[in-house]
């Protein structure tokens, strides 16, 4: 119900609740920018719960291509980044999107496109057919054929950004035999809210997408923990083995779950971890890892947590025996 109503907002800004809304949270910016922001009300406080799911989910129907701009708002056909990722000059980030069609015509400027944009977002532009209707921009529900916001397609799509993942993934990340802060690292990754580089792209946030361990793709949490090539050199080398071919981080556990004994998982998770320190290496110090060290680190700390907890362990059975003893 939230969701809709934010939705409303993000489609609908003409409207009354949304123009007095607007004045108050976000008078110079738009919904898509629009933060809790100090003081908040109940309700505005419930609607921005449901922001980023809204954000994502949204798209924007080219018509005519005058009220979208090229750099600032989500036109392209990509359910994870409706952005264009090519790293652009401000003259053409604010310019229409019809400024890319021919003068005239109905058609994309390809030649335009292929000096302008990569190849990813080349290829998604010209996805886009253009009819022959000069209609306005207008915003539509990615997450539904017909383009309409609706209760169900709202959870679909927060399945499909894994922001729900299945309880048994919960239950199995609780259960690991690992340091608390290690489940917590794993539940972040589920949810997709490390701050990689299309995380922080979604945001808004100006950098390059490249993975800088590989510069060979786009750096996303599943990209980083799984499918970089330093990473896959990782689970080559340890009993887990590579499980390539996943879309999604989570999608990726649930197989790990399904095929690794208990004490595997454990590790598995501690790889996890110890890759993403090794990326927060080379990201803020530019130091590059070795694999060994980074599996040297996971099967350290996990060897020196368990032996802890066993000595505590032992230590209690102790106490309780002894005074069972003296009693
Ligand atoms: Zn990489």
């Amino acid at each position: 119900m939230l969701g809709k109503q934010g939705w409303s907002l993000l489609s609908h800004p003409d409207s009354l609740v949304a123009r007095i809304l607007k004045a108050r949270y976000y008078p110079l910016s738009s919904f898509g920018k629009a933060t809790v922001g100090s003081n908040p009300s109940y309700a505005w406080r419930s609607i921005m719960a449901a922001h980023n799911v809204i954000i994502q989910g949204s798209r924007i129907q080219i018509g005519n291509g005058l009220q979208t701009t090229i750099g600032g708002s989500p036109w392209l056909l990509d359910l994870d980044h409706g952005y264009v990722t090519t790293s652009l000059p401000d003259a053409i980030i604010n310019a229409p999107v019809s400024s890319l069609m021919l003068p005239g015509q109905r058609n994309w400027d390809l030649d335009a496109l292929t000096d302008i944009f990569n190849e990813r977002d080349q290829a998604l532009i010209t996805q886009i057919s253009l009819s022959s209707r000069t209609d306005d921009d207008v915003w539509y529900w990615s997450a539904d054929s017909r383009g309409l916001f609706t209760i169900r397609s709202c959870y679909k799509m927060l399945v499909y950004l894994s922001e729900i993942p299945s309880s048994n993934v919960w239950q199995r990340i609780w259960k690991l035999k690992v340091l608390a802060k290690v489940k917590h690292f794993i539940w972040r990754a589920v949810v997709n809210v490390l701050p990689t580089a299309d995380n922080l792209r979604r945001r808004q946030v100006e950098l390059s997408s490249v993975c800088l361990i590989c510069n060979a793709a786009d750096e996303s949490v599943v990209h980083c923990l799984v499918n970089c090539s330093f990473a896959k050199s990782c689970w080559l080398l340890s009993p887990i083995g590579y499980e390539g071919g996943c879309v999604y981080f989570v999608d990726w556990l649930e197989r790990v779950f399904a095929r690794c004994s208990s004490d595997d998982c454990d590790l598995a998770a501690m790889i996890c971890w110890s890759l993403w320190l090794n990326r927060n290496s080379k990201v803020c110090k530019n130091r590059n890892g070795r694999l060994s060290s980074v599996l040297n680190l996971a099967g350290q700390v996990l060897f020196q947590w368990r032996s802890v907890r066993k000595v505590q362990l032992f230590d209690n059975t102790f106490v309780s025996s002894s005074h069972g003893a003296v009693c």
